[in-house]
C-alpha cells in the first residue's frame, strides 16, 4: 500500500498511486484543461427513412445478428421476450436486445475442447425450431456466411455440411453476448452524429439497459457452468475499441477470475473493508465525491491510466442481480449522470467490477467509467508511469459543474452533487 495515493507537488504536478492496482499516474498542470471532443468537423445529413439502417445493430437489420437471446419490448407494457423466432423480428420493437456476439472471445468450441462443454438440450431444441422455419434458417444462414466473409473464407461453403449444421446451433450456446439499446441516433436526428449514446437516454431507459445486462450476467453464470467470472464492459466510439457507434455493452464468461481480482482476494484476507478505507475514505478526504443517491456513490478515481470515475453500490449485497430494482436504479442513475457529463463525442470505457461468485471475500459492485482522451505512448511502455491529462481534483470540479447544469435541466435522476454529498459508507462488508 503506498503511503500517498494522491499528492500534489509544489510545481502543481499531482502523483497518483491507485490503491487497487498499484498503477502509476502522473498529472503535469497545464494541460487538464483541454475541452472533451466535440462534434465531428464534418456531418451528414441523415435521410430518416434510413435512420434504422445505420449499422448491424439497427432496428431495421435485425437479421444482420445471430439470432436474439432476448428482447425487452414497452408496447403495449413493458415485458421480456425471450427467443424471438425469426417470423416475429419485425412484429415488436426492441427497447432493448440481447443477441450473441457473432465474434466472440472465447468460442463455443473453446468451452467444448477444454471443459467438455455440451450445448444443453434445450438449446438445441431451440436451434432446431428456429432452423425448421425457412426464414430462420435463412436468417441463420446469412449471419454465418457474414462470419466466413469476415474471417476471409469462402462464404459458399457455409452451407448443409454436419460441421456447419454444428456452427449453426452453436450460435445459439455462446457465452458472450451483447445487450444493444434501440436507437442509433437520437429520435429525430438531422445528422449522422447526433448519435444516441448512454447519456443521451431518459434515466429510466437507462436503468432498463443497466437491468437487461445485469440479467445477462447472471444467465451466463447460471448456463455456463465452468464461468468462474462474467466481465461486463461498455466500448463507446471507436477510440475506445467499438466496432460500431450504437450503444451496446458486451458481457463474456471467462473461465478464471483474473489476475485483478485475485489480487484483491488476497489483500482482502487482511483488509476486509479495502475498499472504504482506501478507495471512498481516501476520496472524501481529498474531496473527490462527486455524487450520491440513496443507493451508490460516484467519485473521481485515482490512479488509472485515463480520466475514471467510480460508481460504487452502497449495498450490502454484492452480486449485481441480488441488488433490487431500486438498487439497480441507483447505480445506473449515477452511471447515467456520469455519462451525461462527458458528452456524446467523448469515447468511453465502462468496466464492471463483482465478487465473483465462487469467492468468499466480501467485494462491492463497482463500475469504472474511463474517458478515452488520450493515448498512451512510448513514455508509458518505457517507464510505467503513466501521463493521465486530467487529475482527479479537475476531474471532479468539472463533473460537479456540469452535473449542476445537467440536474437544473431536469436532464438526470435526481442525485447529491459534490459537496451535498455526506460522506458515504459502503455496506458491503455487512
Ligand atoms: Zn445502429
Amino acid at each position: 500500500m503506498a503511503e500517498h495515493p494522491l499528492q500534489r507537488l509544489a510545481d502543481g504536478t499531482v502523483k497518483q498511486v491507485s490503491p487497487l492496482t498499484g498503477t502509476t499516474v502522473w498529472t503535469v498542470p497545464g494541460r487538464a484543461h483541454r475541452p472533451l471532443p466535440g462534434a465531428p468537423e464534418r456531418r451528414q445529413p441523415v435521410d430518416p427513412s434510413q435512420a434504422d439502417m445505420l449499422c448491424a445493430f439497427c432496428a431495421g437489420r435485425y437479421r444482420e445478428t445471430p439470432p436474439e437471446k432476448s428482447r425487452l419490448v414497452l408496447d403495449p407494457h413493458p415485458r421480456v421476450i425471450a427467443h424471438v423466432p425469426a417470423a416475429e423480428l419485425d412484429a415488436t420493437v426492441a427497447e432493448v436486445r440481447r443477441i450473441p456476439n457473432l465474434f466472440e472471445i472465447l468460442s463455443v468450441d473453446y468451452w467444448r475442447a477444454n471443459h467438455g462443454f455440451e450445448v444443453p438440450r434445450a438449446v438445441r431444441d431451440r436451434a432446431e425450431a428456429y432452423l425448421a422455419d425457412p426464414a430462420g434458417a435463412e436468417h441463420v444462414q446469412g449471419v454465418l456466411r457474414s462470419r466466413a466473409l469476415a474471417a476471409g473464407r469462402d462464404p459458399d461453403l457455409a452451407s448443409t455440411a454436419p460441421e456447419d449444421r454444428q456452427a449453426a446451433i452453436d450460435l445459439f450456446a455462446g457465452s458472450h453476448d451483447v445487450v444493444v439499446a434501440r436507437r442509433h441516433l437520437v429520435d429525430g436526428a438531422a445528422f449522422d452524429d447526433e448519435l444516441a449514446g448512454s447519456g443521451t437516454l431518459t434515466p429510466d431507459e437507462h436503468h432498463r439497459f443497466v437491468a437487461m445486462t445485469v440479467d445477462a450476467i447472471r444467465d451466463l453464470y447460471q448456463t455456463r457452468p465452468a464461468a468462474l467470472y462474467v466481465a461486463a464492459f461498455q466500448n463507446w466510439l471507436r477510440p475506445a475499441g467499438a466496432s460500431f457507434d450504437h450503444l451496446h455493452k458486451q458481457v463474456v464468461a471467462i473461465d478464471e477470475h483474473g489476475p485483478q481480482v485475485e489480487h484483491e482476494r488476497v489483500r482482502l484476507r487482511d483488509e476486509p473493508d479495502l475498499y472504504q478505507t482506501q478507495v471512498i475514505d481516501v476520496a472524501v478526504e481529498h474531496g473527490l465525491v462527486v455524487a450520491q443517491n440513496e443507493h451508490a456513490v460516484a467519485i473521481a478515481g485515482v490512479g488509472h491510466r485515463y480520466p475514471a470515475f467510480e460508481v460504487y453500490s452502497t449495498a450490502r449485497e454484492h452480486l449485481p442481480w441480488e441488488h433490487d430494482e431500486a438498487q439497480v436504479r441507483g447505480v445506473s442513475d449515477l452511471l447515467h449522470a456520469l455519462h451525461a457529463v462527458g458528452g456524446v463525442h467523448t469515447p468511453s470505457n465502462e468496466e464492471w467490477h463483482h465478487r465473483p461468485p465462487d469467492v468468499a471475500e466480501p467485494m462491492p459492485w463497482r463500475i469504472v467509467l474511463k474517458w478515452r482522451v488520450s493515448t498512451l505512448a512510448g513514455f508509458e511502455g518505457d517507464t510505467k508511469v503513466y501521463v493521465n491529462t486530467i487529475d482527479p481534483y479537475t476531474l471532479r470540479d468539472r463533473a460537479v459543474a456540469r452535473l449542476g447544469e445537467l440536474r437544473a435541466a431536469g436532464l438526470v435522476a435526481d442525485l447529491r452533487i459534490g459537496d451535498e454529498a455526506g460522506t458515504p459508507r459502503l455496506g458491503y462488508a455487512g
